[in-house]
């Protein structure tokens, strides 16, 4: 039995034929149909890169300094309002996180939730640009583990002593 070649629902065929890639009217790249933007049922004659770049080229430019003034005049009126939410973004965030990763110590097996915290297993938490742990621990959750206090001041205890005997033996 013959099969249809199938039809992306939703897009439209390109004038080069379905599946097929085109080039970009702008930028002469050819890439596959797919990465041209549809809107109103017609496909973009740019490729995505290049109609992001030709739509912020319609926006007036902000300054970096401008918008970080905006925001912290925004900031200033509601900051009642803003830092609450982020607190309750960071609780909600913790807890998910904390479950996920077993909700205990993975040294000693303590689930008090209010002595666990996130440790960085390989100790290179100074890599980190100071944002907070939270996004750290979600960009990149292979790189932490469940400690309950006790543990991870162990831990931190056992590093220092590390490092003092080895600057003793050079
Ligand atoms: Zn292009
Ligand atoms: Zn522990």
């Amino acid at each position: 039995m013959p099969s249809e070649p199938k039809m992306r629902i939703g897009r439209p065929q390109s004038i080069h034929g379905v599946g097929s890639d085109m080039p970009c009217e702008n930028c002469g790249f050819v890439r596959h149909y797919t990465k041209y933007q549809v809107s109103s049922g017609k496909m973009s004659k740019l490729c995505q890169p290049c109609s992001v770049a030709a739509y912020n080229a319609t926006r007036p430019k902000v300054s970096k300094e401008h918008r970080a003034l905006v925001y912290a005049a925004w900031y200033q009126r509601n900051r009642k309002k803003a830092d609450s939410y982020a607190n309750d973004w960071r609780k909600r965030c913790r807890a998910e996180l904390i479950e996920k990763f077993g909700s205990k110590c993975s040294a000693c097996g303590e689930s008090d939730l209010d002595v666990l915290e996130f440790d960085h297993v390989h100790d290179d938490g100074h890599l980190e640009s100071g944002c907070n742990i939270i996004f750290s621990v979600k960009r990149n959750p292979s790189r932490f583990q469940l400690l309950c206090k006790n543990c991870n001041w162990r831990k931190e205890l056992k590093r220092r002593r590390h490092a003092l005997g080895l600057k003793k033996a050079s």
